[in-house]
């Protein structure tokens, strides 16, 4: 029992949603010592959300890394085509002692896992022997205090109006980005090309001005909504101040990123406001560099953004073209302090 607590003290120490996800599953595995236990956060646009493993523990090979959050959408399997995971995902109740691939025994087991209001993800449990009550009031147990450990994180990193993540969480993740970077140099593995791009809404002073703050708050919830169906995966938005927000994500090149970031300036520019109508934004972005800090990367993001309001705005820049087609010019962004 003594050492239950002391694992479940480790769980609620985490302010790092991987560990806390894997320190779960490990906990949870310890105990039970299932045939497979997993646990899937469901991400992507509402009418077509995926599964992306965050972390497994199968009996006889023990605890496997999940899905890179970086992993393309459609490269993930569909909540839809599994009714059990999708039955489970909009139910209280976990669903109990389904027949594990249509043999009898070992057994399905599905809890939805969800913090405050937010449902995000998924437990899949599959036993030898139906859980026992004990077995379950632990699972039900763990779970809820994993939760608490997620709402209490969701309310220090979220920003309360859209949701999104907040600017201190940038700070965070963006180190986070540069880290997986510099680790698959060291592995001589293909690194991972990061962009952040930096989403201005334009004119947004005039909504206030016009409908009031309160239509004006409306437009930035609508806004975080056309981001997250725009992007791949929500956890890399941000919203940086008033109508500022911030996008990390993985692309191959310039034409990539710019796709994406175009992608979404489509989708707002075409969204009709309620009673506002027509919001436009400038994008800014630029690629992340090894020994990058994060706000030098917003700074030559946000001089993207500059050149885009500059030229009529509801456009999107990268930083690094403007630099080649001599629009703009490299600064000294460092972020090293200046003394004299
Ligand atoms: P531009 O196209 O040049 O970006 O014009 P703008 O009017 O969007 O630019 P500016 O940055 O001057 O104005 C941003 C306005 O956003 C100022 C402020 O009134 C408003 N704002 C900031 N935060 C919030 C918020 O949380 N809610 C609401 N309703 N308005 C906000
Ligand atoms: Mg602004
Ligand atoms: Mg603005």
């Amino acid at each position: 029992m003594s050492d239950l607590i002391g694992s479940v003290a480790n769980l609620t120490g985490y302010r790092d949603r991987d560990l806390i996800d894997s320190t779960f599953v490990s906990v949870l595995g310890d105990w039970l010592d299932p045939v497979r236990l997993s646990l899937y956060r469901c991400v992507g646009d509402v009418a077509d959300l995926r599964l992306l493993l965050q972390a497994r523990m199968r009996k006889g090979v023990g605890m496997e890394s999940g899905d890179p959050s970086w992993t393309a959408l459609d490269a993930l399997p569909a909540l839809s085509a599994q009714p059990h995971f999708e039955q489970a995902f909009a139910s209280e109740e976990p669903l109990l002692d389904l027949p594990f691939e249509n043999q009898e025994g070992p057994w399905l087991n599905l809890f939805a896992v969800w913090a405050g209001a937010r449902r995000f993800g998924i437990i899949e449990l599959v036993s030898e022997q139906p859980l026992l009550p004990v077995q379950l009031r632990l699972v039900t147990g763990l779970l809820k205090i994993y939760r608490n450990q997620i709402s209490l994180l969701d309310y220090s990193e979220r920003d309360s109006l859209t949701g999104l993540l907040n600017r201190k969480t940038f700070d965070e993740q963006f180190l986070k980005c540069l880290d997986t970077m510099s680790a698959a140099v060291n592995d001589d593995i293909p690194v991972p090309t990061w962009w952040l791009g930096v989403v201005d809404v334009d004119h947004f002073k005039r909504v206030n001005d016009s409908y009031g703050h309160l239509i004006g708050d409306e437009v930035l919830l609508l806004v975080a909504r056309i981001l997250r169906t725009a992007f791949r995966h929500s956890e890399h938005l941000y919203r940086f101040g008033g109508e500022e927000f911030i996008v990390l994500l993985r692309a191959e090149d310039d034409d990539e990123a710019h796709l994406a970031f175009d992608f979404f300036r489509q989708q707002l520019a075409s969204f009709a406001f309620p009673q506002v109508g027509s919001i436009t934004a400038s994008v800014g972005f630029t690629r992340l560099r090894p020994m990058d800090n994060a706000s030098g990367a917003v700074d030559r993001a946000d001089r993207a953004v500059y050149h885009a309001k500059r030229n009529g705005r509801n456009q999107v820049h990268s930083y690094e073209s403007l630099l080649q087609s001599g629009l703009l010019s490299e600064v000294n962004n460092s972020g090293a302090i200046e003394l004299f």
